[in-house]
C-alpha cells in the first residue's frame, strides 16, 4: 500500500516534524566528508519550506549512548551544511538535547519557510530506549510527522516509531525518498518482470538467510559470490582451504542448497575462485581449476568462469536485485568480479532491465565504480533495504498513513 507522501500534504504555517538521515561521515576535525545524506534530502524539505511549513528536523549521529550532549556528535556541522545547500532559508541549531527547553523556545519562535534543526536524538537515552515522556515531547514539536529516515526505517527507535505513535490523529507521512525506496523495493519484489534475477554476496551468509529464503520463493535465479559462498560451498563437501566460512551456519546452508534443489529458482554457486594467501595488498594470488581451494589459500573473489556464467544470467535478466558484493573488492585485485557483475547490470539496465542495489557496502563499490546512475535504483539504507529483501514490513512505515 503506498504511503501518503509530504508533496501532498497541506503544510502551510504547520509544524512539519521530520525525521531525516543526517548520519553523515565526518573527517577527525569534523568535516562532512560526503554531504549525501543531506542533499537527498533535500526535495522533501523543499517540499515542506517551500509551501510556508516550518520544518522541524531531527536525526541520530554516530554512536553517543544517551549520556548527554557531546561536541564530536552535535549536529552542527550537519545543520551548517544545510543552510549552505539551502542559501537564504533560516537554519538554526537548537539547544543542548533534542527535546530541551531551547528546543521548544526555538520552535517557538519559528516563522513560515523557517528550519529548526534538534541535536542529535541519541543525546537522550529516550531515542534509543523509546520512552514514553521523550516521544511525547518529540511529538509536541510538531503538527505533522514526516519519515524521511529510510536508512533507519527497521530501527523503532523513538523518533521512528514511538513519535509517530504518539502523534496518532496528526498527519503522518512519508518522505519523498523514503516513498521512492519502498517503491522501488517493494514492487520491484511484488511485481517482476521475468527472468527476475537475484545476486547475493558479501561477508556473511548468517547475515542474509532470511533474504535468501524470502528471494528463492520469489526468483528465477540466485547468483551467491563473495565470501557468505564458501559457507554453501563447505556445506556440499568442497575444500574451501582459509576461505572465510561460517562454521555454525552449515546446517542452515544445508537448508537453502536443499530448498533451492526443490525450488523453482536456480542457485548458481561459484564454479572457480580467485585466492590470496591473505585478504592483504600485493598478496600472493592464484586462480582455481575449479570449485575446490587447496589449503593455505583463500578465496576472495569469484574465478573467470564463474564471472561468465554470472554476467551471461544477468545479460538475460529484466529484474535484478544485488546485495553484497563478489569479493573483497576494497584490495585489488579482488574487485574484477564485483566490477564484472555491476559492468553487466548497468548494461541489461540500459536494454530496458530494473535493477536495485541494497547493502551499504554494494552500494559504496557501485558508487566508486562510477556507475550508479547507471541502475534504476541504488538503496540508501543497508539494514533497511536487507530487511525489505527479507520480505519484511517495517513497524515505523506502518504507522504512517495510507495514500
Ligand atoms: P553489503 O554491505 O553490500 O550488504 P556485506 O556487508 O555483507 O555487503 O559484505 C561486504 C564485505 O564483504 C566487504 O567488505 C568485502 O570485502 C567482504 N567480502 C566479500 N567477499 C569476500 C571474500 N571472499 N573474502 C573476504 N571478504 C569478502
Ligand atoms: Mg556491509
Amino acid at each position: 500500500m503506498p504511503k501518503q507522501n509530504i508533496d501532498h500534504t497541506d503544510v502551510a504555517s504547520k509544524r512539519v516534524l521530520m525525521r531525516v538521515d543526517f548520519n553523515v561521515p565526518q573527517d577527525e576535525a569534523g568535516n562532512i566528508t560526503d554531504d549525501r545524506r543531506i542533499a537527498l534530502a533535500l526535495p522533501s524539505i523543499r517540499s515542506a519550506i517551500e509551501r510556508g511549513g516550518r520544518l522541524v528536523l531531527m536525526s541520530h549521529l554516530g554512536r553517543p549512548e544517551g549520556k548527554g550532549f557531546e561536541a564530536e556528535w552535535s549536529m552542527r556541522p550537519a545543520a551548517q551544511r544545510l543552510g549552505e545547500l539551502l542559501p537564504g532559508v533560516k537554519v538554526a541549531l537548537a539547544g543542548k538535547d533534542p527535546a530541551d527547553d531551547d528546543a521548544k523556545r526555538a520552535i517557538d519562535a519559528m516563522h513560515d519557510g523557517e528550519i529548526v534543526v534538534l541535536e542529535n536524538l541519541r543525546f537522550n537515552k529516550g531515542e534509543k530506549k523509546g520512552l514514553p515522556e521523550f516521544a511525547q515531547r518529540l511529538a509536541s514539536f510538531g503538527d505533522i510527522y514526516c519519515n524521511e529516515a529510510f536508512g533507519t526505517a527497521h530501527r523503532n527507535d523513538g523518533s521512528m516509531f514511538a513519535v509517530p505513535q504518539a502523534m496518532e490523529g496528526k498527519p503522518r507521512v512519508a518522505g519523498l525518498l523514503l516513498s521512492r525506496e519502498l517503491t522501488f523495493l517493494g514492487d520491484t519484489l511484488a511485481n517482476p518482470k521475468r527472468p527476475f534475477v537475484a545476486v547475493l554476496g558479501g561477508a556473511k551468509v548468517s547475515d542474509k538467510i532470511g533474504a535468501i529464503d524470502n528471494l528463492l520463493a520469489r526468483v528465477d535465479t540466485i547468483l551467491v559470490g563473495g565470501a557468505m559462498a564458501y559457507t554453501l560451498l563447505a556445506a556440499q563437501g568442497h575444500a574451501v582451504g582459509s576461505s572465510l566460512v561460517e562454521r555454525d551456519r552449515i546446517d542452515d546452508a544445508k537448508r537453502i542448497i536443499a530448498a533451492a534443489a526443490g525450488g523453482r529458482a536456480k542457485l548458481l554457486l561459484p564454479v572457480d575462485h580467485i585466492c590470496g594467501k591473505a585478504l592483504e595488498p600485493g598478496t600472493p594470488t592464484m586462480n582455481t581449476e575449479g570449485a575446490d581451494i587447496d589449503d593455505g589459500w583463500m578465496g576472495l573473489d569469484i574465478g573467470p568462469r564463474t564471472r561468465e556464467s554470472f554476467v551471461a544470467a544477468i545479460k538475460k535478466a529484466r529484474t535484478i536485485v544485488w546485495n553484497g558484493p563478489m569479493g573483497a573488492f576494497e584490495t585489488r585485485p579482488f574487485d574484477a568480479g564485483t566490477r564484472h557483475v555491476a559492468e553487466a547490470m548497468a548494461a541489461a539496465t540500459t536494454a530496458g532491465a530494473i535493477s536495485v542495489v541494497g547493502g551499504g557496502d554494494s552500494a559504496a563499490a557501485v558508487e566508486d565504480m562510477g556507475l550508479a546512475a547507471s541502475f534504476s535504483h541504488v538503496s540508501t539504507g543497508g539494514g533497511a533495504s536487507l530487511q525489505m529483501l527479507e520480505g519484511r514490513a517495517f513497524d515505523s512505515v506502518g504507522l504512517l498513513d495510507d495514500g
